[in-house]
């Protein structure tokens, strides 16, 4: 397989993540976004994007969104906090209430459909064990790590670290360290 099929993935929330549900601290700014024609008024820390970039840039993996946000977090979080244009996990997030027949948090079949065995780090605020489960049984889904994000705090440095110490780890196939 080549490089570009291997690298790993960290994938981000949005609410719960980058948009805490309280203020953690003065970085943190408020400000409006927009999805779908509704407003909504968000918590943003101006050092989150940097800090993922750095991380990146690190281990040697591509951030992706995976959040309801889809392609609206390109247009309306990424500029506001120094990100460029990620891919996209789509969640069909108009049908999220739906009842899907199995207990999973609606984003978890379309992350083990998208992820095609790539190692992945998953920020989320909203993930159980049973989540964890419908991955690791799930064909064409490989190792991975879910942070389960303190949605009242959003994403800390401690879980940043925890994502870079787990990715230098598992991120790259044996034999291909450097
Ligand atoms: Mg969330």
């Amino acid at each position: 397989m080549s490089a570009e099929t291997t690298r790993p993935l960290l994938l981000i929330d949005v609410d719960g993540v980058l948009n805490p549900f309280r203020r953690p601290g003065p970085e943190w700014f408020r400000t409006k976004c927009s999805a779908d024609g509704r407003s909504y008024n968000m918590l943003l820390n101006p050092a989150h994007g940097p800090k993922l970039l750095d991380l990146a840039a690190t281990v040697g993996c591509d951030l992706v969104w995976a959040t309801t946000w889809e392609h609206d977090a390109n247009t309306e979080i990424s500029p506001k906090i120094g990100l460029p244009e990620l891919p996209v996990i789509e969640v069909d997030r108009d049908n999220r209430w739906r009842d899907r027949g199995v207990d999973v948090m609606f984003k978890t079949p379309h992350v083990a459909d998208w992820v095609k065995g790539r190692p992945f780090v998953w920020l989320d605020d909203d993930l159980t064990d049973l989540d964890e489960a419908y991955l690791r049984e799930h064909e064409g889904v490989g190792d991975f790590l879910v942070i389960h994000v303190d949605g009242q705090f959003g994403l800390t440095d401690g879980d940043l670290v925890e994502a870079t110490v787990w990715l230098i780890e598992h991120g790259s196939p044996a034999g291909e360290q450097s």
